[in-house]
C-alpha cells in the first residue's frame, strides 16, 4: 500500500451506492496535478459498485478502505485512512470536498501528517497553486502549500466535471484506528427525507426567493417556477433567517455555493454575501421591482416588476412551452 508521488488522492463522497457529483469535480481537478487515485472509505462492499464511475472520470487507482468501523465513528475513519496512505507513500496532493465534513477531515489529516492545508479553493493549477475567493468574492488569493503533502479542499461546483476514461485497479487497504480516533461514536443515522426536487448543489436550474416574497407561504410562487423548470429552490439569508425557508436552502457566503446553468433570483436585492454563492452561475435572471437593485449589475436578463405578477406568468409560459 503505497501511493506513488504522481498520485493525487481524492477522498470519494458517496451515498446509496453512487459517487457524488463533487467527487467527479475533484477527479477532474486532480488530473491537473497528476494521476487521480480515489480513496473510498466505507463498510465492506462499498467500493466495488463505484469503481466504474470513478474510472470514467480518470481514477487510475481505487484504494478500498473497507471496514465495519468506517461508519462507527465520526470523521476519523476518513482522516486516518488518508493519513495511512500519505504516510506510506508520498502522493502529490490530497483533494477533499469543501463540505463541513470534508474540511474537518482535511484539518485532522493536516495535523496528523504535519502538512499544509488550503480550504475552500475554487481552482487548482498544475503546479499546486490553489485559488481561493474570499470576502464574499471581493478578493482572490492564490497560494501553494510548502510543507508536507498539500491538502486542498475544493468547493462544490467550482470545477466542471469532465470525463477522461481510465481503467482503475483496486487495492484493498486495511483501516487502522488508534484509540484517539475512537472518541466519538455514531449511535444512529437518520436518512434525510428528500422531496422530488434535485439537490441544490447538483441542480442545473436554481430558483431562489428573498425578502421580497414577504412570507413563507409565498415561497409557493418560487416552488412552482422551480418545478416547472425542473429545478431546486434556494433562498437568501433574509428569507431563511425569517424562518420562511429551511437554512439548508440558503445560498451565499454563509450558505451553499451553487453554479447552475440557470439561476433565477426572485425578490432578492443582490447583496455581496448572496452574490458570493451564485455569481458563477452560467445564466442569471432576476425579478425585482426596484430598478436600482444591485442584483441587476450581474444579471444576463433582468425583469423590473412585481414578482407576484411576473413569476406566475413566467411559470405559466414555461409550463405551456413544455406542453
Ligand atoms: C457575515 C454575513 C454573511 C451573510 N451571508 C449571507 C448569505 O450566505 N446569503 C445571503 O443571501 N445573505 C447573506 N447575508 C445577508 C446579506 O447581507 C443580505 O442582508 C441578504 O442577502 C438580503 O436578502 P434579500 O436580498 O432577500 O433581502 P433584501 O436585501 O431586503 O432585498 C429584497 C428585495 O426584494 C425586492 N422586492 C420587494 N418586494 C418585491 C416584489 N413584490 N416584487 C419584486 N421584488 C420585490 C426589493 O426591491 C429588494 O431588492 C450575510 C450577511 C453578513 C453580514
Amino acid at each position: 500500500m503505497t501511493a506513488p508521488s504522481n498520485h493525487v488522492l481524492v477522498l470519494v463522497e458517496h451515498g446509496e451506492g453512487s459517487v457524488k457529483k463533487v467527487t467527479l469535480e475533484l477527479l477532474t481537478a486532480a488530473r491537473e496535478l497528476g494521476e487521480p487515485a480515489a480513496v473510498v472509505v466505507g463498510p465492506p462492499g462499498t467500493a466495488a459498485p463505484l469503481v466504474d464511475r470513478l474510472g470514467e472520470y480518470g481514477a487510475t487507482k481505487v484504494y478500498a478502505v473497507e471496514s465495519e468501523d468506517a461508519e462507527k465513528y465520526l470523521v476519523t475513519p476518513k482522516s486516518e485512512a488518508l493519513a495511512g496512505l500519505v504516510e506510506a507513500g508520498s502522493p502529490a496532493a490530497v483533494l477533499i470536498a469543501s463540505s463541513a465534513e470534508g474540511k474537518e477531515v482535511a484539518g485532522r489529516l493536516a495535523m496528523r501528517t504535519r502538512s499544509g492545508i488550503l480550504t475552500d479553493a475554487v481552482a487548482v493549477d498544475g503546479d499546486g497553486t490553489a485559488t481561493q475567493s474570499i470576502f464574499g468574492g471581493a478578493v482572490v488569493v492564490r497560494s501553494r502549500v510548502r510543507t508536507g503533502t498539500p491538502i486542498i479542499t475544493l468547493r462544490p461546483n467550482a470545477v466542471s466535471a469532465s470525463p477522461a476514461p481510465a481503467q482503475p485497479t483496486t487495492e484493498e487497504v486495511p483501516l487502522s484506528l488508534p484509540d484517539a480516533a475512537r472518541g466519538a461514536t455514531v449511535l444512529e443515522r437518520v436518512v434525510e427525507e428528500k422531496g422530488s426536487r434535485p439537490a441544490l448543489t447538483d441542480a442545473s436550474v436554481v430558483v431562489s426567493g428573498g425578502r421580497g416574497l414577504g412570507s413563507g407561504d409565498n415561497f409557493a410562487v418560487v416552488e412552482k417556477l422551480a418545478d416547472a423548470l425542473g429545478g431546486a429552490v434556494g433562498a437568501s439569508r433574509a428569507a431563511t433567517d425569517a424562518g420562511w425557508y429551511p437554512h439548508q436552502a440558503q445560498v451565499g457566503q454563509t450558505g451553499v455555493t451553487v453554479s447552475p446553468q440557470l439561476y433565477v433570483a426572485v425578490g432578492i436585492s443582490g447583496a455581496i454575501q448572496h452574490r458570493a454563492g451564485m455569481q458563477t452561475s452560467k445564466t442569471i435572471v432576476a425579478i425585482n421591482k426596484d430598478p436600482e437593485a444591485p442584483i441587476f449589475e450581474l444579471v444576463d436578463y433582468g425583469v423590473v416588476g412585481d414578482l407576484f405578477q411576473v413569476v406566475p406568468q413566467l411559470t405559466d409560459e414555461v409550463t405551456k412551452r413544455k406542453g
